[in-house]
């Protein structure tokens, strides 16, 4: 009996002049979002999208489930509801629920106990007979009495089912199920930019809150054939392939640094090793965002968590481009993040094990801080540092 979906937002109701702007880069993402669900159409009225079928009509269970599985992906919105759109008619709204609330329940699966439901009635028309709380005393009664509605217990704080009531002046909603979409603002809404995509945890949860700060991302990811096996390669695509399920699909930059890491091996102290690859990708990928028009690089960092992640070590490679760095990792500790990997489910994909770009000769132990006169002074050391740099960057594979 759906027959449509209401879609709610926060941040983006709050933006002022340019909130026009927000709210159509949000409807225009949900449009893309949902478009394996043919034949729907995405509106803005009055501080929400609406989505519903083009000739109007129910929405099978098939298309709900579609629906929702996209808008779980929709940056910018807050939550979203299928629900039954009516006429401001008060025994319509009575039969429309008694009609929907067995199946209802029947989803819950609650057992060995009364479910504990609520009814939730909002209403900005105010020449609806009821007030919102009569509604919700209306329709609490009405349903303790229907037929296949099971016996309940009301609990207004913590409910297992909730039926929401919105009363507006054109009509009226019923709906019984929330979903959660994550928030933040629309993928678009701010400059593309370059995240430095490893096969680990962190770096895709680092691009997983750009883009729910309205960037869409571009990757580049650092590999060292014939060092490391295709497997790391392969293990980035499908980490970025997933990315791109959140916005519209980025590119991938394969980058093979193994020439220029075997220089390093061959010039420089061991233990300044680490530091002069990431030196290296920070330089190259600087290039590879001013050259695909990304305004910043996006990397996974976290303040102290291994050797190249210091103070000084991060302001050493830091210095090494001209370039905004976002490092949204910076305060989180491993065990938030893996946590934030779960949830936004690039955890098992990150945790397959393979060699990394960055192990490759890598010494046992890493310089803990590297001024960064000493990284140049190394550099130096390195016949052509120019042209290596620039024959990597000519190899680039984009996909
Ligand atoms: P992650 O879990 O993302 O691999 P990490 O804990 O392994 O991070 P590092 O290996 O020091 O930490 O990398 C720090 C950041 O540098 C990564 O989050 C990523 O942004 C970037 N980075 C590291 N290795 C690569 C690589 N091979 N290709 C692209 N970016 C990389
Ligand atoms: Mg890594």
């Amino acid at each position: 009996m759906y027959n449509c979906v209401v879609c709610r937002y926060h941040e983006v109701a709050t933006k002022g002049n340019n909130r026009n702007m927000f709210e159509r880069c949000l409807a225009d993402n949900i449009r893309h979002l949902i478009r394996g669900v043919p034949g729907c159409r995405v509106r803005r009225i009055r501080g929400r999208i609406w989505i519903e079928l083009d000739g109007g009509g129910d929405f099978t269970d098939e298309q709900l489930s579609g629906l929702r599985t996209a808008l779980e992906r929709a940056f910018g919105l807050e939550s979203f509801s299928p629900a039954v759109r009516l006429p401001v008619d008060l025994a319509v709204i009575r039969s429309t629920a008694a009609a929907l609330a067995p199946a209802a329940f029947a989803r819950l699966g609650v057992t060995g106990r009364p479910p504990a439901f609520r009814v939730r009635a909002r209403r900005s028309n105010k020449h609806f007979e009821l007030t919102s709380r009569d509604l919700e005393i209306d329709l609490v009664t009405l349903l303790s009495r229907s037929p296949g509605v099971p016996e309940f217990k009301i609990d207004l704080d913590a409910a297992d089912l909730t039926l929401g009531c919105e009363i507006r002046d054109e009509f009226a909603l019923l709906f019984f199920d929330t979903g959660r979409a994550p928030s933040g603002l629309p993928v678009g809404s701010n400059p593309r930019v370059l995240v430095l995509l490893s096969g680990g945890i962190d770096s895709p949860v680092a691009a997983w809150m750009t883009m729910k700060r309205g960037s869409a991302c571009d990757f580049i990811s650092f590999h060292s054939s014939p060092y490391t096996p295709p497997e790391t390669t392969d293990k980035v695509r499908g980490i970025a392939a997933y990315l791109n399920t959140f916005q519209r699909s980025g590119r991938l930059h394969l980058v093979n640094l193994a020439a220029f890491q075997r220089a390093v091996r061959d010039c420089c102290g061991e233990r300044f090793r680490t530091v002069l690859y990431r030196r290296a990708m920070f330089r190259i990928a600087e290039q590879v965002a001013r050259a695909t028009g990304c305004k910043a690089l996006v990397t996974g960092e976290s303040l102290g968590q291994v050797a190249s992640q210091t103070v000084v070590n991060l302001d050493t490679i830091n210095h090494a481009v001209d370039i905004l760095v976002l490092r949204p990792l910076i305060g989180a500790d491993k065990l938030e993040t893996i946590a934030a990997a779960e949830a936004i489910g690039t955890f098992r994909m990150s945790n397959v094990q393979v060699p990394d770009s960055c192990t490759v000769f890598s010494p046992a132990s890493p310089a803990t801080a590297v001024p960064r006169q000493l990284a140049e002074a190394e550099e130096r050391r390195i016949p052509d540092y120019g042209r290596l740099l620039e024959e990597t960057i000519q190899a680039i594979e984009t996909v």
